[in-house]
Parts: structure tokens; sequence; C-alpha cells
């Protein structure tokens, strides 16, 4: 697609297209340029045609941009190296950055000039956004989560490096096939990536494989080294990271992994050139791709290359930036330095970094405990067993056998304390080990995690209480001090101020700008709940919205919503836990309520579901079938359509978030309780004026108290009474008390929604009909049931339905992730 680009009128700026001109000014050096200098010269060094495809112009665009911060981003180094602050590293194998350009634009405060400016081109900037490929280098919710920090972190002004892996191939782009999720690559840097900057500098190698030996120095110290290796370099690649108009550019840096240049000579001088060169391409797949697991380890030993890939290569990075200043004095490294693990999944950095400290700087193994144990912090994401890292003794004694030794001895060492503190307690001692016995012996992460680390946190309230009485109890008896919670935040930028302009434009109206960086002020809108032009006002931009994700649903699934009806929204990773088959339950029973004529006290819906599954994961890609039937059979009846319209949209991602959030009326949060770590789909939803429907669950919980019960449609058990109920859980009963659920598993069993398929859904069934289902989608049935009546009865009243919208704006404050980061910097970071 091309785009006339309109002659630039201005006389000034016709002078300046002459080549030398361009020449001189394609300098780097060109610092304090104007944007439109720099599109200029960026669109005048494609192919000299006077005809620009978006691609192209967004390309130009985009450099422009990132050329303008490349001051800031030298001064905030500069700044952070002179002052010797603190140094964050946040470590995380996801950042699920989604689209830059609209973020940097508003961030940078070069909103009015860029809009501008586009006119020049005959563009309008919301084209060129829409070019931009989403960064999906992560899964979900954990992913996302470091993308929001890492935002907040810059917003605050603090000096926080995210490390991570350049991966080539992102998150799979999902489609559908006859209702099947088929999964294809996404190669997002086929056309290049602007934002990012190759620093070759800083490049390191991280050793694989090999033995280990020892020997006794001069000095009589033993010394261990790890000989013939296989060494892989890693190249960073840095990605700016500003923050909200304050100057600050922070840095993501991204690993690549590449091969070095020392090959086998044997083999060279055996004349097998091209094999030797060949078999050094083995090095580039590390970073090939994501692992797309959401909440489940799969355990493939190219995930542990990735995480020792990660964890080293930004290990050696930190301390080459400290030995360049302070030599291998290490005594004052941990006032100066701290490392957050977004999970276990970078978890090896511990014995990495003993290992560094030991082996090549020379420390004791005490004064190198000391630095680690007085560096390392560990955020839990999850209880789910299926979930907790476990890699077998065989795989890290084969590709790391130094860092296995290392882990034994942390072990060992660890170990004295626990019989210390429970004499004779031989049970104890092997709940508690590092190492887990059994057929083949495993390394639990988590445990090595929360030995190595000062603090401990889970990610909600309820989360961190479960971690502390359940999962972790022993080591919480064992060292209390290091626990505690950091509820889940998001960033009020991407999530409210990027989103959903004409919101943002009603909050500075009535509140002042100041809101996007002190989230808090919200809370002022609860003065207005009784303004009717306010009201007024906040059902139109509702009603903008939802028009805009409409046209969206239209495109993508070819549904057509009715933005007059109820937009009922299901978004995220697709799971057991999370229930989406309660919700397509509850569609099956509109439907089949619809069809019987019982549609009194109805309120007309459009309900949306979308996210992707784990391509291992059959269950999970069994739900997106039934959505997909269930959505077909429900939108084939031309009388149902007048009370239910379903989708389900393929491909959710950050900019398809971008667009859901600000639209939808009613929130589903619907895991079964003490499953869901924290959510923060459930905070992006509340802050665009969603009312959520929602279980006793994660952060769900500071949500309800927030808002309060008259805005928040509470159901289900509570974390403790389904603990309970698994020791005897009898699905069957919940069934027959309700005539509902009967009836819609009935109409499943007929093969009413699989009828060229038969049988097709039995697995689901199952599942639900089993005393042994974990999610107890039977049991929390007829109270979801009921609260989604509660629901319709609400809706039917605007005005109530509007004030509850606001109520829910105005009490989202609290879930901004500047607050979160301001309790990490405070009570973990000290920074
Ligand atoms: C926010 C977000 C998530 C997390 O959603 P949950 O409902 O908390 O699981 C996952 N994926 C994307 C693309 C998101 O933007």
């Amino acid at each position: 697609m091309t785009t006339p680009v309109k002659p630039n009128v201005k006389s000034k700026s016709k002078k300046q297209v002459t080549a030398k001109k361009a020449a001189a000014n394609s300098l780097p050096q060109d610092l304090d340029a104007s944007l439109a200098k720099r599109m200029q010269r960026h669109v005048s060094h494609g192919l000299g045609r006077d005809k620009h495809s978006k691609q192209e112009l967004f390309q130009a665009l985009a450099l422009s941009i990132k050329e303008e911060m490349l001051a800031r981003w030298r001064a905030t180094r500069q700044l952070d190296s002179q002052f010797e602050c603190k140094q964050v590293a946040y470590l995380s194998l996801e950042f699920l950055m989604g689209r830059a350009m609209g973020n940097a634009i508003m961030n940078l405060d070069l909103l009015p000039e860029t809009k501008a400016l586009m006119q020049d081109y005959a563009v309008e900037l919301e084209e060129l956004e829409e070019v931009e490929h989403d960064a999906g280098l992560g899964n979900g919710g954990l992913g996302r989560l470091a993308a929001c920090f890492l935002d907040s972190c810059a917003s605050l002004d603090l000096s926080v490096t995210g490390y991570g892996i350049r991966y080539e191939y992102g998150m799979f782009a999902q489609k559908l096939v006859d209702g099947f999720q088929v999964e294809r690559p996404d190669r997002w840097l086929r056309e290049g990536n602007p934002w990012e900057v190759r620093v070759s500098e800083h490049n390191v190698t991280v050793p694989f494989f090999g033995h280990t030996s020892s020997y006794v120095d001069p000095n009589g110290r033993r010394n261990v080294v790890w000989l013939d290796t296989q060494d892989v370099l890693a190249v960073a690649y840095d990605m700016p990271v500003p923050g909200y108009k304050n100057d600050r550019i922070n840095t993501l840096r991204l690993w690549k992994s590449e091969a070095t240049d020392d090959f086998d000579l044997e083999e060279f001088n055996q004349g097998d050139y091209t094999e030797a060169v060949a078999r050094k391409n083995l090095a580039e797949q590390i970073t090939m791709v994501l692992y797309p697991n959401d909440a489940s380890e799969n355990g493939k030993e190219l995930r542990l290359r990735q995480q020792y890939f990660l964890s080293s290569a930004s290990l050696q990075d930190l301390l080459n930036n400290w030995v360049r200043k302070h030599g291998n004095d290490f005594s004052q490294f941990a006032k100066y330095n701290v490392m957050q693990l977004n999970d276990t999944h970078p978890s090896i950095a511990i014995p990495e970094l003993m290992r560094l400290l030991v082996d090549e700087h020379f420390l004791e193994w005490d004064d190198a405990w000391q630095v680690v144990s007085q560096t390392m912090a560990y955020t839990n994401h999850t209880l789910l067993p299926e979930a907790l890292e476990r890699w077998p003794v065989r795989m890290l004694g084969h590709m790391l056998p130094r860092i296995l030794e290392i882990i034994f001895e942390i072990n060992a060492r660890y170990l004295e304390l626990v019989a210390h503190q429970w004499p004779g307690d031989e049970q104890k001692l092997a709940a508690m080990s590092i190492i887990e016995e059994g057929q083949e012996q495993h390394v639990r992460m988590a445990y090595l995690a929360i030995v190595a680390s000062f603090s401990v946190n889970g990610v909600a309230g309820l989360h961190s209480k479960l971690l502390t009485s359940g999962l972790f109890k022993d080591f919480y008896q064992l060292w209390p001090e290091k626990f505690n919670n950091k509820t889940n935040g998001v960033t009020p930028r991407r999530w409210l101020a990027h989103c959903n302009p004409e919101l943002a434009a009603l909050l500075t109206k009535r509140l002042g700008a100041d809101w996007v960086s002190d989230l808090s002020h919200l809370n002022a809108l609860n003065a207005f709940t009784d303004d009717k032009a306010f009201l007024r006002d906040w059902q139109q931009v509702k009603l903008n919205n939802k028009a805009v994700l409409k046209q969206l649903i239209k495109a993508e699934c070819d549904v057509d919503f009715d933005v007059n009806m109820l937009f009922d929204v299901q978004v995220k990773r697709i799971h057991e836990y999370k229930r989406q088959l309660l919700n397509i339950l509850h569609i099956i029973h509109l439907y089949h309520q619809i069809q019987q004529g019982n549609t009194s006290n109805m309120v007309p819906r459009c309900i949306l579901i979308g996210g992707k599954a784990a391509p291992g994961y059959a269950m999970a890609k069994l739900i997106i079938k039934l959505a997909s039937n269930v959505a077909h059979m429900v939108n084939s009846d031309a009388e149902v359509a007048k009370y239910l319209r379903v989708a389900f949209l393929p491909n959710y991602n950050v900019s398809a978030m971008e667009r859901i959030c600000p639209a939808t009326d009613v929130s589903e949060q619907i895991s079964t309780a003490g499953k869901e770590a924290s959510g923060t789909g459930n905070m992006k939803f509340m802050m665009n004026g969603a009312v959520t429907i929602g279980t006793l669950d994660g952060a769900n919980v500071e949500m309800l108290e927030e808002v309060g019960e008259d805005n928040f449609f509470l159901f289900g058990l509570t974390a403790e009474q389904v603990m309970e109920q698994r020791l005897n859980y009898q699905p069957q009963q919940f069934i027959n008390a309700s005539p509902a659920l009967t009836e819609v598993l009935s109409l499943i069993e007929s093969g009413h929604f699989s009828l060229l398929e038969p049988g097709i859904f039995a697995p689901l069934l199952t599942a639900i009909t089993s005393p042994d289902d974990p999610w107890m989608t039977a049991a929390d049935f007829e109270s979801y049931r009921l609260a989604q009546e509660r629901v319709a009865k609400a809706y039917k009243d605007p005005i109530t339905w509007t004030q509850m919208s606001i109520r829910n704006t105005a009490a989202s404050g609290r879930f901004s992730s500047d607050v979160t980061i301001a309790q990490y910097r405070d009570e973990i970071w000290r920074a």
C-alpha cells in the first residue's frame, strides 16, 4: 500500500531536500534537529521515490523518534553512573512490550508535533501506529507485567535495566481453522526493528557443556576451572524505555545468541570448512523462539539453555560494569546492585553469580554468598504445581557441570541450617531440600530461589498469604522476614491515557492532567456521579469505543456486534483454571433460554472471548473449539441474535487489548478461587470503566475492597471453600440441583454444537462431571448464573450502570504499576 506524499509546501523545508544537505543530515550527531527535519531525512533516504508505503513512513517516523531519544538516553546513562545510585536489574525471560511508537510519542510529549507533521505526509498518525508489529516477547500476564514495570520504573525516575532475550520468533500468531486453533510463526523482526540498537561492545561469551577440574594455587586456594566448554556469544540489543515526560530513558537489553569465531581448528585443518561453519549455527538456536507455555513448565533442554544464557550474559554485563569502576572489590556490590527475578525462570542466575564471583573473581565462598544473598530478590507468580520448575540433575550435570556442583554446595550448607532448626527431622530435610529425590533427581528452582534471596514476594494479597500458609510454609517458618506481598499493577499510560484517548480527555477536563502520573487522583471522580452532563459524556465515550471494537470484531470474526447491547468480555490465555468453560456454559444457558422464549428479563448481550492456548494443551484447544462452535450456532439463528451474539477473537495480544478494554461493559474474571495469582487484565478493564463479574481470587479481592460490593458482581466459592470442597467433591449433586446446568450439559452431550463432529466435546463433559475436577466448574455454575442475572438487571438502568462504571475507574488508582513499583523501590530495592 502506498501513500502519496504531499510535497512540502514550506519553502524553508524545500531547500533542505538537496543531496548534499541530506548527506550532512544523515550523521547521527544531529542531536538537536527538529522532528520534521529528521523525518524528512529518513524519508528521503528511501529509494528517492515520491511515494512511500505506510511501512516506509512508519520506519522513518520510528527512526526519527528514536533519534529524539538518543541524547537523553546517553544523558540518563551518564547521570546514573555519576551519582552511583542503586542499580536494579529486572531479569525476565519475557517482556510483552506490544507496540512502542504510540507510547514513545506520548511519554516524550511529542503528540501534537507528530500529528501536525503527519499532515505533511497526508497520513494519519493512527494509521502508521497500526503498521507496527507487536513485540510479542512474552506469553501473557507475567511478560506484560515486566513491560508495565519498565514503564513505571522509568516514569518514577528509577535506574532500572530490563534484561531479556531477543527471540527471533515471538509468541505465535493464532488463526482459527474450522474453529480449531492453528499456530503461525511470528517473525516480528522481518521488516527490521527500528527501535533497537546493537551494541557489540557489551558482547560476552556464555559457556556450555565441558567438565570441571580443580587445582590448588600457589596461595593454597583450591580453584575450580570449567574446561572444554562450548562457548556462545551473547550480543546486546538495547531498546529505549522512555519515562513519562521526565527525560529519563532506561534500557531494555535483549540478548541474541551467535556463534563465536573460534572454530574447531582440527576440523578446519581437515578441510571441513563448510561443516565447521554450519555447526556454529547451533549457537543461534538458543534465542530463536519463545516457549509458548503460560503457567506450565515444559522441561525442554533448550529452555534451560535460554535461561542460563540470559542469566549468565546479564550477570557478566553487570559485573563488567562494576569491575570497570571498582576493580575486584565486591564489598560494596550489594549496596549498589539488586536483581529482581521474574519467577524462577532466571533463577539459575543464583549459582551463576556464585560461579562468577568464586571462580572468575576469586572471592571466598562465604563472601560470594554474602553478595548473592543480599542482591537476589524473587517474585513468585503461581501456586499451580504444573508451573513449578524442576530441572533433572542429569540434564544440569551434562549441560552446566560447574553450576550443578555449586547448587549441591549451596544445598549442603543450607540443609545444615534446616537440620539445626528441626533436629533429627529427616522428613523435613527431604521436604525442604533443593534436590528432590525419586526415580530421577531434580533441582527445585523455587526452593533455590527462596534460599538465596533476601526477598520473596507474591503478586496479590491472597496469593502471598497462600504462599506463606501453603506452598512455602516451611520456609516462612525459617525466614519470615523474607516474605512480602507486592500486588501487581498496570501502567496507566498505555492502559488508559494511550488506549482510551477520549476517556483520558474527559478525565483531564474534570481532574486536570496530573492523574496520568498519579492515578490516585481518579478518586475525585466520585464527586461527579450525580452530574448528568458528566454521565452523558461518560456514556458517549463508551459508546464510541464500542463502535471501534465492533469494527474489529466484524473484520476479524465476521460477527455483527451491536453497540447498544451489553459488551461482556473474557480475554486472557486459555486455561482450565481461568474457566472460559464456565463462561461458555452460561452462554449455552442464555441461548437455550432464548430458544425457549424465556426472554422477559434478558438484556441483549454481545459476548467476546479471546486468548491463545499453549500448542500442546489439548483441553485448552478443545475449549477454543467449543467457543467457536457455540458462537457459530448462536450467530446463525436470527431470533437468538436479537438477544445474544458471540465471537471468538483470534490472536489476542497487547494491541488487541488496547482496543478491547476501553469498549468493555462487563469484565469476566472468573477463575477458580486460589488459582489466579493476581491477574492484570482485571485491572485494565477496571481502569477503563468496566464492571467486574468475578470470584474472590487474585487481585479481584483487592479490587472489590476498593470499589465496594455494590459495584462488583461477586460469586463463587472462596479459596478456603474450594480447598475444603475438594476433599469430597461431588459435581453430580450440583448438576442435579441446577436445572439450568442439567439442560446445558445435555445440550452439549446431544451433539447440538457438534453435529458433524460427534463426541468431540466428550473430554470437556468428563472433566466437569469428574469428582477430580480441580477447577470445580459445576460447583460455581449456579452462583455464576445468578450473578449474571444481577448484571442484566443492573444494566437495564443506564444511570445506575454508568455510576458503577465511573466508580470502578475512580477506584482503580491503587492498581497503577506506579504504586506497585514505588513499593518495590521502598521495601525491596531500597533504591
Ligand atoms: C494483560 C494481558 C494479559 C494478562 O491477562 P489476565 O487476564 O490477567 O490473565 C495477557 N495477555 C495480554 C495480551 C495482556 O495485555
